[in-house]
């Protein structure tokens, strides 16, 4: 993943820039007495530096972009009994984590990739598993790209698709980066959410688990030059017709971090952001959710083009400044089996809410 806005509200809860403020000195009168002129000639000189000094800083400070006003979710009235509390093995995800990680670095094209490919559908098996395979033409040249559909049927009418990313950053591949969090986390989150869901019949809409390709950029992030999987799935959905059920579209993206702070994601639909803050708050994962604003740019954004209510939920700010995101220090160690219990729990209960609302707004 993914690009964040640099006018984003997100840096509003950053820590903010170190002001240097400097205290006039105070001297006792028997001290002032001895001053010799050239000791206060010193003195002025020293204080007119720091007091520029000041004011740079302040300056500084100010050309920093101004940051919008909060936006708050938006107030509605939920069902309140959703059946029981879900289930979620932390500890198998975790598991799961690790083991797409042993693959190494996964760009598209590469042996890994394909292993991971493997790795995915074989924990599918007996599951109704659709691809969505083509030739993708980037800005590094045609690659093979593979989107992997896990079909889940419900006895309502319409689709939630819950989504992660499984490639990795394309331009980092000959480093030993593996993308622990990026990519690897949100992916085996699903394989989870897939041995929650099998077996049951569910009684709600039918939940299809979308394991997308090539979100990466091959060189730098741009509309044409990124979400290729997801680009693809959403047009195709769009032409034979599939995209008319999808009732919902919930993304997942660097979910693992131990220190767990989803962003409010001003790119996403307010009401279904309300949905996920409430199915939090049910659970007490709330105090991980929305406390800093943020504008992402992510694979929710062609299914929030085409109309689909989205919600992205992603901790863009890993490590202090997101000092791992895209580095070789994307690691196993900095995750977490609760952050990823917190995440698939409160994607389940959100599923749940939705089943038993009414109906669903738009966009
Ligand atoms: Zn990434």
């Amino acid at each position: 993943m993914a690009r964040a806005s640099k006018t984003a509200a997100g840096s509003k809860r950053k820590p903010g820039r170190i002001i240097v403020r400097y205290e006039p000195v105070r001297l006792a009168p028997s001290v002032r007495l001895t001053f010799t002129l050239g000791t206060l000639v010193l003195f002025l000189a020293v204080a007119i530096v720091a007091c520029d000094r000041d004011k740079e800083t302040v300056a500084k400070a100010q050309t920093q972009p101004s940051l919008p006003a909060d936006v708050p979710l938006p107030k509605l009235s939920l069902p309140a009994d959703v059946g029981p509390v879900p289930k979620f093995d932390s500890a198998r995800a975790m598991k799961y984590v690790k083991e797409i990680v042993a693959f190494g670095p996964r760009p598209i094209g590469g042996a890994n990739h394909k292993k991971v490919e493997d790795y995915i559908t074989s924990h599918l098996k007996g599951d109704q598993v659709e691809d969505d395979a083509f030739t993708a033409d980037t800005t590094e040249g045609k690659f093979p790209v593979r989107n992997i559909i896990a079909k889940f049927p419900g006895n309502k009418e319409g689709i939630i698709v819950v989504a992660s990313h499984y490639d990795t950053n394309y331009p980092l591949r000959n480093t030993s980066y593996v993308g622990a969090n990026d990519g690897a986390s949100s992916s085996a989150l699903l394989l989870e959410l897939a041995n929650q869901l099998r077996g049951k019949k569910l009684d709600g809409y039918s939940v299809w688990l979308v394991w997308d390709d090539a979100e990466e950029a091959m060189k730098e992030w741009s509309d044409t030059d990124s979400l290729y999987g997801i680009r693809h799935l959403a047009q195709k959905w769009q032409d034979d017709g599939t995209l008319k059920k999808v009732k919902a579209f919930l993304l997942a993206d660097m979910i693992g971090d131990a220190d767990l702070n989803i962003d409010r994601d001003l790119n996403s639909t307010p009401w279904l952001e309300a949905v996920v803050y409430d199915a939090a708050t049910r659970l007490g994962n709330q105090s991980h959710f929305f406390g800093r604003e943020n504008q992402v740019s992510d694979d929710h954004l062609p299914f929030m083009q085409r109309g689909i209510p989205s919600a992205d939920l992603i901790d863009f700010n890993y490590g202090y400044n997101n000092v791992f995101w895209h580095t070789p220090q994307d690691t196993v160690d900095k995750l977490s089996p609760k952050s990823l219990e917190i995440i698939g729990t409160t994607i389940l209960e959100s599923i749940a809410i939705l089943d038993k609302m009414d109906s669903l707004p738009p966009k």
